[in-house]
């Protein structure tokens, strides 16, 4: 096992990445920026560095600083969370010839499926089923791009091939509004993702956002851990999440998930990972791979009880993979609430002075958050403060608890999006189970 490894990270991740370092045994390097010095990992931490001021260019997203930051230390190896340079394909490269161990994948499939286009390629050799679309980078032929949109049928979705993070996406209803929403996603693709390259989709108008977690070895050896719904969103950002996805079969879950495991085969993938597909009327359609952990990852440790960032470092040190998919099995239900320090109604955020934070607790109730009496949250990131986990054998259960959960938590000094998350779970529609990608921004617009 590694002596020692850097968390590349902030926040609630890099907490979650200390604590299973600490199981494991391995001493931790907190890298953080001026105004991150009283972040909670970073005073766990075996060692820190600041490696530069607050905006995420200087520091977090600073590769020299990140790496040296590891060659002082005398570290092994480099936890990227999620987010920041996590899924850099030139930074797991960097890492690696600078002789430290990336904890992911190869820079290679880092880069493979870090296009969306070059993923969809990929996974359409491997027996995924992808969204109907150009499957190709569109030219500048607007001729040939409006007939590639009647084809696939409007309404279509224009995305940047380097896009994350739910930006660089546009819905276009009719041919007439086509060339400006190219010429307009084009511009913020490579504003945003210096990459200006964009693909065509037929946008879906009720699916559900279904994503498969997996987890590979360097012996050849993958499991997946089911799958996690992640259907409330918001300008396509996850709002809660939930394991299983209500009403799906287990005969589709198999199924589903075989076909993940083989396509990780398929690229050679180590580490953990996600298939994130659209699914409407009983059918999954691939729309991209996420080659890093995920924020929503604790519902499937929940209730498959895998340690998936334990799993990671292991993986990452060489070690085979701890479980055979015939011991993966999944009991009860798991619901997360991502709680934002933000205006729960105009969404803006708020960041500040907490003053007093009282964690939810109880049976099967989960808090990941880097929260304390005092801390500032600033204003330079993520607006994610604290994940609320439940798990119940059942997901009436999971929402009771999850009820009660965010009822007993108090963040005094600093607004939250607690009051939304307190209304959604009494929701008759998300109570039922099943809720579409869409079904959010509807609500609030009503509102
Ligand atoms: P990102 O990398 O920015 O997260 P994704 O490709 O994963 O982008 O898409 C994020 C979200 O955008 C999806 O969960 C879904 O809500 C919406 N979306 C993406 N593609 C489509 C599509 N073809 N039809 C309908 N909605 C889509």
């Amino acid at each position: 096992m590694f002596d020692k490894v850097v968390i590349a990270n902030r926040g609630e991740i890099a907490l979650r990445i200390l604590r299973a370092c600490r199981e494991l045994g391995i001493k931790t390097v907190a890298v953080h920026s001026t105004v991150d010095r009283d972040l909670k990992h970073v005073r766990l931490a075996d060692e820190s560095v600041c490696i530069g001021p607050p905006p995420p260019g200087q520091s977090y997203l600073n590769i020299p600083a990140v790496i040296s930051a590891a060659a002082v230390t005398d570290a092994v190896a480099i936890h990227p969370g999620y987010g920041f340079l996590s899924e850099n394909a030139d930074f797991a490269e960097r890492v690696e010839q600078s002789g430290f161990i990336f904890i992911g994948p190869r820079s290679e499939t880092i880069r493979l499926m870090g296009d969306k286009v070059s993923a969809i390629t990929a996974m359409k050799a491997a027996g995924i089923p992808c969204v109907p679309g150009s499957g190709k980078p569109l030219g500048d032929d607007l001729e040939e791009n409006a007939r590639i949109a009647r084809e696939i049928g409007y309404p279509i979705i224009i995305k940047a091939a380097g896009g994350g993070g739910g930006r660089g996406m546009r819905v276009v209803h009719a041919e007439a509004a086509l060339r400006n929403a190219l010429q307009l996603t084009k511009s913020e693709a490579l504003a945003a993702f210096q990459n200006d390259a964009v693909y065509m989709e037929k946008f879906l108008e009720h699916p559900r956002h279904i994503e498969f977690q997996v987890l590979a070895d360097h012996h050849g050896n993958c499991v997946h851990l089911g799958e996690r719904d992640c259907s409330m969103q918001r300008r396509h950002q996850k709002v809660i999440e939930e394991s299983p996805a209500p009403g799906l079969d287990p005969e589709t879950r198999a199924r589903m998930g075989q076909r993940c495991v083989e396509a990780c085969k398929a690229i050679g993938y180590r580490g953990a990972g996600t298939f994130e597909f659209l699914y409407e009327n009983g059918e999954f359609f691939f729309i991209e791979m996420n080659t890093r952990v995920q924020v929503e990852h604790p519902v499937t440790e929940m209730v498959t009880g895998i340690d998936i960032v334990r799993e990671q470092l292991c993986v990452a040190a060489g070690e085979k993979l701890s479980i055979r998919q015939e011991d993966v099995v999944l009991r009860g239900h798991a619901i997360e609430c991502r709680i934002n320090a933000e205006d729960p109604k105009t969404f803006r955020p708020s960041p500040g002075r907490v003053k007093t934070f009282h964690a939810a607790g109880g049976p099967g109730v989960r808090v990941d958050s880097h929260l304390y009496d005092g801390y500032l949250v600033p204003p330079n990131y993520d607006s994610l403060i604290c994940k609320l986990i439940t798990h119940a054998p059942t997901r009436a259960g999971a929402l009771a608890r999850m009820s009660g959960a965010l009822n007993e938590m108090v963040v005094d000094g600093i607004d939250t999006n607690i009051p939304l998350h307190r209304e959604l779970v009494h929701d008759g529609a998300f109570i039922q189970g099943g809720t579409d990608i869409h079904y959010l921004e509807r609500k609030l617009a009503q509102e």
